[in-house]
């Protein structure tokens, strides 16, 4: 079996909004019969949208998608997969002549079993993303970090393109952009992004009824955990810092899954006069992930790629192979030196 590592493309990465690499994206779709959507670890709403949104418009294409995800879809996403049509794994012997990558800018955030580089596999490779940090994975790779959410990006390729957006891409879409959003609230968001979502409303979909699948149907497992990472609540540097941690002994006997944290590093940052919110959470293989939430001008995805993470200015994430109050101690003092 041929193993060809994934190729890198700097110098493509980071197009704006060119019309012309829109449509190339079409080109490889139609030569394309079968189709791999895959998307980043620990899942989130834009990535779990974005398939979604991909995976109709294919459908609509007579073209044969399969949305790859061996981890489980976020908590609060799951009503996107009706049909249940994701698959945890690729099948014996399956074969794909282009698969899209989406929300990742690089190899190491790619889903453990999923390996890219056979490109016997996984043919032609389409990267869409809006992460700053990152050259991103594949041949084609379409990067814009201005961006609130990688389903704008979609949504815009599909305009192009001229797919319908019917009910069931708009809903995708939709969830996509608020999830990424914190609600259409975090420093991402633009006035195209509420263009967006006018034109995905006038679809005929529910801002209501895709907010109360997200927002207001938590399992209660995840309000008895998110307790527990608030009574763990400190603070550093005047009260700048505010950082909570969650051992998976805690998450285990709340009876929570691991997607259940996502968003618990907002209430860090919430506080008022707090600069940067941080959530350290351990993973297994002795592993601990770092979240980081700031305001305004303090640039995390910096400071993140010092310790090999990444991600936007304001929403960064590192994952560190050190237990987690080493972990603390490391990143707590780095970012007073970083936030002066
Ligand atoms: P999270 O705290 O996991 O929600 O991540 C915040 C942002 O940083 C997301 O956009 C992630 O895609 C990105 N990110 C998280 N972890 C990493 C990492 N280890 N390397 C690069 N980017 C990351
Ligand atoms: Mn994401
Ligand atoms: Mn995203």
């Amino acid at each position: 079996m041929q193993t060809v590592s994934v190729r890198f493309f700097p110098g493509l990465a980071k197009k704006m909004k060119n019309e012309k690499i829109y449509r190339d994206v079409f080109d490889h779709i139609k030569k394309a019969e079968n189709i791999a959507i895959i998307f980043h670890r620990s899942p989130d709403g834009d990535c779990t949208g974005s398939a979604f949104a991909f995976y109709y418009a294919l459908k609509k294409l007579k073209k044969r998608p399969v949305i790859l995800s061996p981890e489980p879809l976020p908590f609060n996403c799951a009503f996107l997969d009706r049909g249940k049509v994701v698959r945890s794994a690729v099948g014996e012997g399956e074969r794909f002549d282009l698969t899209i990558v989406l929300d990742l800018s690089e190899p190491k955030r790619i889903m453990r079993g999923i390996e890219l580089p056979k490109r016997d596999i996984f043919g032609f490779v389409i990267n869409i993303d809006h992460h700053i940090t990152g050259s991103g994975v594949g041949d084609l790779i379409i990067q814009e970090p201005d961006a609130a959410a990688t389903a704008e990006i979609v949504y815009r390729i599909l305009k192009t393109n001229a797919i319908e957006i019917d009910r069931e891409i708009a809903e995708a879409v939709y969830t996509a952009i608020i999830t990424d959003t914190g609600g259409f609230r975090y420093s991402n968001t633009t006035s195209e992004t509420f263009a967006i979502a006018s034109e995905l409303l006038n679809c005929g979909i529910s801002s209501w009824e895709i907010s109360r699948e997200i927002y207001e149907s938590e399992p209660k497992a995840r309000i008895l955990l998110l307790s527990k990472a608030l009574s763990t609540l400190s603070f550093e540097k005047e009260d700048k810092i505010a950082y909570m941690k969650l051992t998976l002994d805690v998450i285990r006997n709340t009876g929570a899954t691991d997607d259940m944290t996502d968003q618990f590093v907002n209430y860090a940052r919430s506080i008022k006069g707090v600069e940067v919110g941080l959530l350290f959470r351990e993973v297994s293989g002795g592993k601990v992930k770092v979240s980081i939430r700031s305001k305004d001008d303090i640039d995390v995805a910096s400071f993140a790629l010092r310790f090999g993470g990444g991600g936007h200015r304001n929403a960064a994430g590192i994952v560190l192979q050190e237990n987690i109050d080493e972990s603390v101690n490391k990143i707590i003092s780095a970012l007073k030196e970083y936030i002066k």
